[in-house]
């Protein structure tokens, strides 16, 4: 059994109803929801965008390894109307990074894990960059530790706010 943290963000279309029913289906396929955080919206990071984003973090637990918590959270994206071949001409063409999504689910941290798999990366890369994840994720756990930095949540917001 390992405690997941999970942040869900989404930009396109009915998104509080899409982010719900993320949940559900995360809590029937990963497993129980333990804690989530309210919505919060923030501007699109990295790329314009006609809607702000919302995002939201949860934490799981979960009898999953963390690959199998990626396949989980990448077909529920699918169900709830991600296209990654139509974002990829969006990307395209735009010549930005990242594109609107109805729906994105990150993995933040597994337990304490430090994975550096071609598919996945653990704890997320950019958290410590990003207000957006850093928010809601200190609402549930402000004093989890990266366990590579040893830096708590609530510090790394902190610090992104004070730079
Ligand atoms: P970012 O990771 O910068 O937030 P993104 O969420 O827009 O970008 P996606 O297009 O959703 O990126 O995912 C691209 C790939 O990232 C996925 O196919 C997945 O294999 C990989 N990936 C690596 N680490 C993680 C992680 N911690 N959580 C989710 N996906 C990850
Ligand atoms: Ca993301
Ligand atoms: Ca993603």
């Amino acid at each position: 059994m390992a405690r997941v943290a999970l942040l869900l963000g989404g930009n396109q279309g009915d998104v509080k109803r899409t982010l719900q029913t993320a949940q559900q289906l995360i809590n029937s396929r990963v497993g129980a929801v333990l804690r989530c955080s309210h919505r919060y919206e923030s501007e699109p990071w990295g790329f314009p965008a006609a809607q702000r984003f919302s995002n939201q973090a949860l934490e799981v637990s979960t009898d999953l390894s963390p690959l199998e918590v990626l396949d989980a959270c990448q077909g529920i994206e699918r169900e709830l109307g991600r296209n990654r071949a139509a974002e990829a001409i969006e990307k395209a063409s735009s010549g930005a990074a990242y594109s609107s999504r109805p729906i994105d689910i990150d993995i933040i941290f597994y337990g304490d894990e430090v994975i550096d798999d071609e598919r996945l990366t653990v704890p997320h890369p950019l958290l410590a960059e990003r207000e957006f994840a850093l928010q809601p994720l200190a609402e549930i756990m402000r004093r989890h530790r990266h366990p590579v930095t040893g830096v708590t949540v609530g510090e790394m917001l902190d610090a992104l706010r004070n730079r």
